[in-house]
């Protein structure tokens, strides 16, 4: 089953002067095709401005298709009886934790999202439970989120969003703000959700060492899709991923170095674990 599929999808940002006249517009996304799967862990990846935010708010249904057509789990973006259940089909992780902590105690955070869909009570703390279990934050369910690293506020997040039981979650750059430390957790966190609560995952980064265990990865360049396969296709690309301003992980860009200075590596590397097996290999 698709869980979102996009055709010929485009956004228009129309910006108008005091009267009302057109000023200028930007296609910030100019026909994308796509499709994700449910259960898949999907990776779009792009440099600043190429349109991953606006097709976040497009899945969302904050905003409307201008041209095409995009379905979340089913349900037609464009039509507005299906908002709700659209939202809660496939929640959404934002980059700045801050902003997405309400309460001041961690499990009346993760509780608040399922508050809001009236779920009875006893429901709710049963979900809390099982939301702050998958994301590893237990132990911290009657702290302050003030006093959590932004890695901890963040994995709260993503149990709130969990509480409402979607079917997929949308991140919009989730570890942007985050420590080194606070990407892993995250990564692993939402790898975790994928694998054991086969919740679909649509992960919006510039990083690319975050995408090497993603099933699929897209790269949009100028809203559009401009490359998408395997991270180890994708990663093979190494000259294509620097033409639209993507840094490649340094592992992959130092075996591309080697293979051109003539030494016999196979393409997209990823982990400094396939590199060393891959130059062992040539020993032997
Ligand atoms: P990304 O998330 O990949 O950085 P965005 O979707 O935020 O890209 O932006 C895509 C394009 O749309 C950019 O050119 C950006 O300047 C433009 N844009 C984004 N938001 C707005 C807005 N609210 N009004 C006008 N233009 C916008
Ligand atoms: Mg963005």
């Amino acid at each position: 089953m698709e869980m979102i599929e996009a055709k010929n999808l485009a956004y228009e940002y129309i910006r108008r002067d005091e009267e009302g006249n057109v000023e200028g517009i930007t296609r910030a996304v100019d026909g994308v095709t796509l499709d994700v799967k449910a259960g898949d862990f999907v990776a779009i990846l792009g440099h600043n401005g190429s349109g991953k935010s606006t097709i976040a708010k497009q899945i969302n249904a904050i905003l409307e298709p201008t041209e095409g057509t995009l379905y979340v789990n089913g349900m037609n973006t464009a039509e507005p009886e299906h908002l709700w259940d659209i939202r809660q089909s496939a929640g959404m992780v934002f980059q700045n934790p801050d902003n997405q902590i309400i309460a001041s105690v961690v499990e009346e955070d993760v509780a608040f999202g399922p508050e809001n869909l009236g779920i009875p009570t006893e429901e709710i703390w049963k979900r809390v439970e099982e939301s702050l279990s998958a994301v590893g934050m237990t132990e911290y369910r009657s702290h302050s989120p003030n006093k959590l690293s932004g890695g901890q506020k963040q994995r709260v997040a993503i149990a709130g969003i969990m509480a409402m039981r979607p079917r997929c979650i949308v991140l919009d750059e989730p570890t942007a703000m985050l420590d080194p430390d606070g990407r892993k957790e995250v990564l692993r966190t939402l790898h975790e959700l994928n694998r054991a609560e086969h919740v679909t995952i649509l992960l919006i980064t510039h990083y690319m060492d975050e995408v090497i265990h993603a099933d699929k990865v897209i790269v949009m360049d100028d809203g559009k899709i401009v490359m998408q396969g395997t991270p180890r296709e994708v990663f093979s690309h190494v000259e294509e991923l620097k033409a639209h301003r993507l840094d490649v992980p340094q592992v992959t860009e130092l075996a591309y170095e080697l293979q051109k200075e003539g030494m016999p590596l196979p393409d997209g590397i990823l982990t400094i674990k396939e590199f060393t097996e891959a130059i062992e290999a040539l020993k032997a």
